[in-house]
């Protein structure tokens, strides 16, 4: 069998090794020029690649493509494979026919990572054969390919899900559905939504779906669609039967006959997104059957995500809060939600269609004044100029920190939590929240 790899990332590279080791006819090809790293790697596996261009005589003799999550399915070489009736699937689908290990798949708009490491930490602290692989770490297929775990926590963008055939997670999770990446669906919100459902498609009677109960988004499409699996919703407002929900500051979950109760003042990851994080984390959990003490102490210990609402330093009784990752409107949300303080808000960068209006309570209520910290900031003027005395511009994470130090009163928080993308003024989202912190520090 042949395979042409489409893309030398993490997940490109992972799935050249694995293949190479299955018997597979190996071919890597990457338009751009190939990372360092990688092409060391490439080169001791002895893989045939190119860099620079595709050659398309030889991506098209494969009897299989495995497509990088970054290459759009929009572009020409890839509607010409699919037209030449050649199969193009993601690393997941192709990773997966080689393991037998539970999965645990999980997706959403926003919260993967979180929700994905959390399950990982408690699994590991219950002593699980466990792996962890998605935005985080090696590759799941290098995993395959070298260490084999008994069980997968896997986060799946909605690009790996599109480049699915068979692939079927035992336990699948979707945090959330909003618009985010429209650019990749043709600017149609219902596209996104089915592609994240694709996490469901293959399950069976034996499989479980957890979700957000109070998701409309996610419930309207359970309404009108089938998924064979058993459903286990996580809420915040309703009390479920079967799943997980919220009495008063408690969570309650129960997915079977075990009850599992903890205060929500407990948790490690505060914020009433976490909550529904460390919700979807701990049925996972029950599912498979970790001691309720073991998950207690997993969800006590567990320490925050960097860039994801991560506090980085008290100055003069100012609280400095990095939500870099916060790259669209609903991520915002959660982070304005969870302020307990007045806050001086840091936001901007590249807008991705982005609607303010369900902000502007909040905002309201929380946000003393907004420093704007992108190229082009006129949308966000437009939205807040008449909630919030003080709208300032700034060009750079220095000059915004600076500028937040000189408002903040004692007991203010200063958040950043752009609800857009950094490429205007930074690399991506790593850079933005490492510069700011780098800025905080320096004060
Ligand atoms: P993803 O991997 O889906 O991008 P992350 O865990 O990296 O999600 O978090 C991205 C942003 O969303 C962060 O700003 C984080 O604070 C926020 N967030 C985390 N969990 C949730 C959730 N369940 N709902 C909404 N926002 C969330």
């Amino acid at each position: 069998m042949k395979i042409a790899v489409l893309g030398a990332g993490e997940s490109g590279v992972g799935t050249a090794i694995l293949a190479k080791q299955k018997g597979y006819e190996v071919f890597v090809s990457d338009k751009g020029m190939i990372a360092k790293k990688y092409k060391e790697v490439l080169l001791h596996n002895d893989i045939v690649f190119e860099e620079g261009k595709h050659t398309m005589a030889k991506i098209i003799d494969a009897d299989v493509v495995m497509k990088s999550p970054g290459i759009p399915d929009k572009v020409q070489l890839i509607q010409d494979l699919i037209k030449s009736g050649v199969s193009v699937i993601s690393e997941i689908e192709f990773a997966s026919k080689f393991t037998d290990a539970t999965i645990i798949g999980i997706t959403g708009s926003n919260g993967k990572t979180t929700t994905t490491l959390l399950t990982h930490h408690v699994l590991k602290n219950a002593q699980l054969d466990v792996g962890v692989a998605g935005n985080v770490g090696d590759s799941f297929a290098l995993q395959v390919a070298q260490e084999n775990h008994k069980n997968y926590v896997l986060e799946l963008s909605s690009f790996q899900l599109d480049g699915i055939k068979d692939f079927a997670p035992h336990i699948a999770i979707i945090t959330n559905i909003s618009p985010d990446h429209l650019d990749r669906y043709d600017y149609k919100f219902e596209n996104y939504i089915e592609s994240k459902f694709r996490i469901t498609m293959n399950q069976t009677e034996d499989d479980y779906l957890i979700y957000d109960g109070d998701d409309k988004v996610i419930t309207t499409w359970l309404e009108n669609n089938k998924t064979k699996a058993t459903l286990l919703p996580f809420s915040l407002k309703n009390k479920m039967d079967k799943g997980a929900y919220k009495d008063n500051n408690y969570i309650i979950i129960q997915t079977n006959t075990n009850k599992f109760t903890m205060s929500i003042k407990t948790l490690a990851l505060q914020g009433s997104h976490n909550t529904k994080n460390a919700m979807a984390s701990s049925m996972v959990s029950q599912l498979l059957k970790v001691r309720n003490e073991t998950l207690r102490e997993s969800l006590e210990d567990f320490e925050s995500v960097e860039h994801r609402l991560e506090s980085v330093l008290k100055i003069n009784g100012v609280q400095y809060i990095n939500d870099s990752k916060a790259t669209n409107v609903n991520a915002t949300f959660y982070a304005l939600d969870s302020m307990k303080s007045d806050t001086i808000w840091i936001v901007g960068g590249v807008d991705k269609g982005n609607d303010y209006s369900d902000l502007l309570p909040l905002v309201h209520e929380k946000v003393k004044a907004i420093i704007c910290l992108g190229v082009d900031n006129s949308k966000i003027k437009d939205a807040f100029g008449n909630v919030v005395d003080f709208i300032i511009e700034t060009q750079g994470a220095e000059e915004a920190v600076k500028v937040a130090y000189k408002l903040a009163n004692k007991g203010d928080a200063v958040l950043l939590s752009p609800a857009c993308a950094s490429f205007d003024l930074f690399e991506n989202y790593e850079d933005r929240g490492r510069q700011f912190k780098e800025a905080v520090r320096l004060l």
